[in-house]
């Protein structure tokens, strides 16, 4: 019973670091939809830190230009 549980959840065999760490990026311009562009998922959600690999400061970065963009209309809320 407990070993089916544990068995769902894979492990995290692969290091992850931040793709703005490593390019040295300190602020992201939500006009740059490109930039942001794979940390949305297909059905135009934010994706969680544990999907983008990104560090807390560059997440919350992204997450706001986003946000920003969805408010200029660059990115849509939902599909259509
Ligand atoms: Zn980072």
């Amino acid at each position: 019973m407990m070993n089916k549980s544990k068995q769902k959840t894979t492990p995290q065999t692969t290091p992850q670091f931040c793709a703005f760490c490593v390019l040295g990026t300190k602020n992201l311009d939500y006009q740059d939809t490109r930039a942001y562009q794979k940390f949305i998922s297909s059905y135009f959600k934010i994706l969680p830190r544990r999907r983008t690999g990104l560090c807390m400061r560059h997440q919350r970065i992204t997450a706001e230009a986003i946000k920003r963009a969805r408010f200029m209309a660059l990115v849509p809320y939902t599909p259509k």
